[in-house]
């Protein structure tokens, strides 16, 4: 049947609303493709606004693979601003694809890939706008599948009720394999209806598929168990993991965006997964093990991406790029290659050592040596051990001397406040160690101009971490412990003009705390939320912790549990996590001797140089620590 676009409809109202550009398509890299051609068409959302969505690779990845296989289509849509959703629900608009602007509602599958948790009250808008049942019980057989990704996906109990499915871990596999398994079915003419379909896809224990798990509860409000209620359906459900990257050198075809975007860069995904440990990182937890880009795939990529897209600049991602086994040979390749063009390279790198300064000077050989990130996470030697961050004090002062000598003049320092063990002082120490940045800076660089910025976020605990058993930090002490530091480093004559400080308010994080590790009962507070108005969490201007508030207490009042339960309460070894029938592959009793471990304050080095430590991943998935190229374990990089 063919679907029109809703172009037409929606053309007249984009004079009247801001950044109308991000709603028209059309972008260099994207692709339209013949509706009834199609046998399988997807709709791929990321639920923020297009000028954070469009950059990510996820989506982007996916779009390209999608729209290279035959008979497959694959079409992008973003949050629409409110003003937008205001003029869609007064010309009964619904939510569209800035592709072709086909109707999300017409597709097979809306793929939402879930970057942070505070992206879910956009999920709620876009469904309504699509014309979909919230609920995806209430959902039939000629609405697409909602299927969710992305690293909050390892925890989508509070979006359960929402969603058809969901999926852990890396995309490129499975997409495909759903996409076969929606082919079949509907090839075979939709034998069963919508639940035949989410059957076959949860039988194989990759694809999670909330309904047919029942959750009970203890009288106490925490989980009795979370059980399959249909024959075939596996009792855990495994992450998927890409081993070979080299075999998905995506994007190939970058998406060159129209309107401004968060970055306008050609980035290169240089490895996936990160061991080094870091106990409040979900990101390396979840993505483990260590999986390298060969060198030549990263250079043909680069050399692909920056011919098919124009960007003049280009970045190498990873959770920790600097770690590349041959990055030193990247780097120099990279620079070699584009020395005198227009293409500066960059490596958006945290570690804290004088080689990732190395490396930044290689890169910046183009462009402007303007700032340097470092990121130490603790105040203090006693907070990093506790985190499982090595860097010692002297070792950061080396890391800005060599930054400052080298013609850096910013450094940027990233920490977290609310830290499991966290008292006053660590954070107080963050003043004293920034003003040694400024000193030593000074020193190295013989100038006066010398600026540190120091930037803190609020932590919060995340599931399949060491930190998932801990009881987060209230706001009200995150707040007061900034506010003494704020003090700290405005009373300090010598230095404290020369350190820049932000930070935010603790509020937005306890709201991130109830979503993160949230069970089913938080679909209802997600949903009180969004009918009182609740959008863009993420963005200071639109976020409401009152209505969070509000809506928890509505939502919950019938239940023995509320937003200090989900948040500040620290839980046991026994107590049944919502996700722990979501398999990262990390094993349970690793993760909670590695909590012990950080309560006695006590380090575990990367696996990439030491024995394994057993925390699960390699044997759970099959898999293995990667080796570099050269055939030898990957070894830590020493200052060249
Ligand atoms: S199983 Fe061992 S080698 Fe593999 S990621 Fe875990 S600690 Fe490292």
């Amino acid at each position: 049947m063919p679907v029109d676009s809703l172009f037409d409809q929606l053309e007249p109202l984009l004079a009247r609303v801001a950044k109308p550009i991000q709603y028209v398509g059309g972008e260099l890299g994207a692709t339209v493709k013949d509706w009834d051609a199609a046998q399988v068409r997807w709709a791929l959302m990321y639920p923020d606004a297009y000028e954070v969505g469009l950059p990510n690779q996820g989506v982007q990845i996916l779009y390209e693979l999608l729209n290279e296989q035959d008979g497959v289509l694959a079409e992008r849509t973003y949050a629409v601003w409110p003003d937008l959703e205001r003029l869609m629900r007064e010309h009964g608009i619904g939510q569209f694809t800035v592709d072709a602007h086909r109707p999300v509602a017409a597709f097979d599958l809306l793929g939402v890939s879930f970057a942070t948790e505070l992206g879910y009250t956009n999920l709620l808008t876009a469904l309504d706008l699509a014309g979909l049942p919230l609920l995806a019980a209430d959902r039939g057989d000629d609405h697409p599948v909602v299927i969710a990704g992305g690293h909050s996906a390892f925890n989508p109990e509070p979006v359960a009720d929402f969603l058809d499915a969901a999926v852990l871990g890396d995309g490129e596999e499975i997409v495909l394999a759903i996409t076969e398994v929606v082919r079949e079915w509907k090839a075979e003419g939709c034998p069963g209806g919508r639940d035949e379909l989410l059957l076959r896809l949860a039988a194989g224990g990759g694809v999670y598929v909330p309904k047919f798990y029942d959750v009970s509860y203890r009288p106490d409000g925490a989980i009795a168990a979370v059980v399959p209620n249909r024959p075939g359906v596996p009792a855990t459900v495994r992450k998927h993991t890409v081993m070979d990257l080299d075999q998905w050198p995506y994007p190939r075809k970058p998406l060159v965006p129209l309107a401004e975007t968060v970055h306008e860069r050609y980035s290169v995904e240089i490895f996936r997964g990160c061991t080094r440990g870091c106990r409040f990182c979900q990101a390396g937890m979840i993505t483990r093990p260590v999986r390298e880009r060969s060198i030549e795939t990263i250079g043909a990529m680069v050399a692909e991406g920056v011919k098919n897209s124009g960007f003049t600049e280009v970045g190498l991602l990873s959770l920790s790029s600097a770690d590349h086994s041959e990055i030193g040979e990247i780097a120099k390749g990279l620079a070699d290659q584009y020395e005198g063009t227009n293409t500066s390279l960059s490596l958006p790198s945290t570690r804290v050592d004088a080689f990732n300064v190395t490396l930044a000077d290689e890169l910046s050989r183009n462009g402007r040596r303007s700032g340097l990130t470092f990121a130490p996470e603790g105040g203090t030697e006693r907070m990093r051990r506790v985190i499982n961050k090595m860097v010692s004090e002297d070792d950061l002062i080396r890391t800005v001397s060599t930054a400052y000598s080298s013609g850096w003049r910013q450094v940027k320092l990233y920490f977290m406040c609310g830290l499991p063990t966290e008292t006053d002082d660590d954070v107080l120490a963050i003043a004293d160690l920034a003003k040694r940045v400024i000193e030593a800076g000074r020193k190295a660089s013989g100038r006066g101009d010398i600026r540190c910025t120091v930037s803190i976020g609020g932590f919060v605990p995340k599931p399949h971490t060491p930190f998932q058993w801990a009881g987060q930090a209230g706001h009200e002490v995150v707040d007061a412990r900034l506010r003494k530091l704020r003090e700290k480093v405005k009373s300090d004559r010598t230095y404290g003009k020369s350190i820049g400080l932000r930070y935010h308010e603790g509020k937005p994080s306890m709201v991130e705390g109830l979503l993160s590790r949230g069970d089913r009962r938080v679909g209802r507070v997600i949903r009180a939320v969004w009918e009182d108005g609740g959008r863009f969490d993420g963005w200071g201007e639109y976020f409401s912790y009152d209505r969070w508030v509000a809506g928890t207490e509505r939502a919950l009042a019938d239940e023995p549990v509320d937003l200090a339960w989900y948040t500040t309460r620290e839980r046991d070894r026994d107590e049944v996590l919502p996700w722990d029938h979501l398999d990262s592959g990390l094993d349970r009793d690793w993760l909670w001797d590695d909590w012990q471990d950080a309560l006695d304050e006590v380090e575990l080095d990367d696996c990439r140089w030491t024995p394994c430590f057993d925390c699960g991943v390699c044997p759970s998935m099959g898999t293995e620590i990667q080796t570099g190229p050269t055939g030898r374990k990957l070894l830590p990089l020493t200052v060249a």
